[in-house]
């Protein structure tokens, strides 16, 4: 892959709405990121391999659990921040996003929220540390978008819980440590259980042929009569509210992150398009590429714009679940369009691993289909505005 030459765009002056704070984390995440994951990043697509020596920089610049208090091991910072780190995380790739989204969202995320002390005081700091790493168990091999449907079940067996199920698509499942498992009782109520790798009956294979987000892992997590200790249940919240509420913090670093892989696809093609002579003068001078780079730029600062305010609202815990997933659909949409729109400009050049671009573009398949299909966050937004349930 070539040097990376990034430069952020930031066409409606954001940085002026931004603090100091903001401003030194993201560029400390920005500078981590073309030191630490640039130059790797494309040969671990490549292998399909997480890249498992980034784990200390991402704990170092704040990916892991960037609102968690510090009392627990986290950076204590603010939604905005939060978002700033996932946006440029995700502009080097966003299967390292995931990674840091899954460990912060869903798996630091319920334990501080839905957890009891002890189990904050166990987990957190060794997962902001990234000395344990953590996946997320909600989707199953028959429910996806409708994950209230889920069988994985456990039984009070008095002195412990028996977990049998499945799950699959599990990010960082491969190598976790830990991962928050989402199961129904004996009721049919579905509450979150903290399984550990090394428990009798817990496998997490690996899984294979994926053409987007290669480096990230991602597999099942089979459980067959697993014990389960049972301060390993968190105690605080049950329902499918409770994963949801994970899913509502992750969708948040989603937005933010595509923004980062479109602004990576964008420079990349307004740098070659500038450079790249055909027909004797730079292909920048054609006004179908000049389209396309000023729709891109045109779309990048309304999802910033998107994005910022909703930063606002989560600080002031006033963000709703559907101004979320707006948001995280928006943006991905955008990104992904931006992904193919660059790719063109560059041609044949487009295709190769020596650019940036079809990796984003592939990876953004994933992204816009986790976390709530693109599809799922319409029925969201239109159950919203209409109070009627297009979903069944
Ligand atoms: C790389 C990757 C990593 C992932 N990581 C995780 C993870 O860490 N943890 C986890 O729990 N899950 C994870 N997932 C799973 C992901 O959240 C699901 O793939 C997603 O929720 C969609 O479920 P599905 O694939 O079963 O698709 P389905 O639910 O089968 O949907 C298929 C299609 O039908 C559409 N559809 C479904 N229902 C409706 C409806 N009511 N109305 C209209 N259209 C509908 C969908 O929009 C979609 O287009 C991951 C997925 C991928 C690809």
């Amino acid at each position: 892959m070539r040097p990376d030459l990034f430069e952020a765009p930031d066409y409606y002056n954001l940085d002026d709405l931004l603090t100091e704070e903001h401003k030194l984390i993201r560029d400390a995440a920005r500078a981590w990121v073309k030191r630490d994951v640039s130059p790797i990043i494309e040969e671990a697509a490549q292998n399909a391999e997480f890249p498992k020596s980034i784990i200390p920089g991402l704990s170092e610049i704040g990916a892991f659990g960037p609102y968690i208090p510090e009392e627990y091991g986290g950076a204590g910072l603010d939604q905005i921040s939060y978002g700033l780190i996932m946006q440029e995380i995700e502009r080097g790739d966003s299967g390292v996003r995931s990674t840091a989204s899954v460990q912060s969202s869903l798996v630091m995320y319920p334990i501080w929220k839905y957890g009891s002390e002890e189990q904050r005081k166990k987990y957190l700091p060794k997962l902001a540390s990234g000395e344990w790493m953590g996946s997320f168990g909600l989707t199953e091999p028959d429910h996806g978008s409708n994950p209230s449907g889920m069988i994985t079940h456990y039984k009070d067996m008095g002195d412990h819980y028996l977990l049998n199920g499945a799950k699959l698509w599990i990010s960082n499942s491969p190598f976790c440590n830990v991962a928050v498992v989402w199961a129904k009782n004996e009721e049919g109520r579905i509450h979150g259980l903290i399984v550990e790798r090394g428990m009798e009956g817990f496998s997490t294979p690996e899984t294979h042929n994926k053409w987007s987000l290669r480096a990230s892992a991602t597999g099942e997590l089979i459980f067959q009569d697993v014990k389960v200790p049972k301060e390993n249940l968190l105690p605080n919240k049950s329902g499918l509210g409770a994963p949801l509420g994970c899913l509502d913090s992750a969708r948040f670093g989603i937005a933010w992150g595509a923004i980062g892989a479109a602004m990576d696809c964008y420079d990349t093609a307004l740098r070659y398009a500038k450079e790249r002579i055909q027909f004797g003068k730079p292909i920048a001078a054609f006004q179908l590429q000049q389209k396309k780079l000023a729709e891109m730029i045109t779309e990048i600062t309304k999802a910033q714009l998107l994005a910022f305010r909703l930063g606002q609202l989560k600080n002031e815990g006033r963000a709703t679940s559907a101004q979320i997933s707006m948001a995280k659909r928006n943006n991905v949409d955008m990104a992904i369009k931006i992904a193919r729109e660059a790719r063109q400009i560059l041609g044949g050049m487009g295709i190769t691993g020596e650019y940036s671009i079809m990796r984003h573009m592939m990876n953004l398949e994933s992204v816009i289909t986790y976390e709530g299909t693109h599809d799922i966050h319409l029925l969201i937004t239109g159950l919203d505005i209409t109070g009627e349930n297009a979903f069944k």
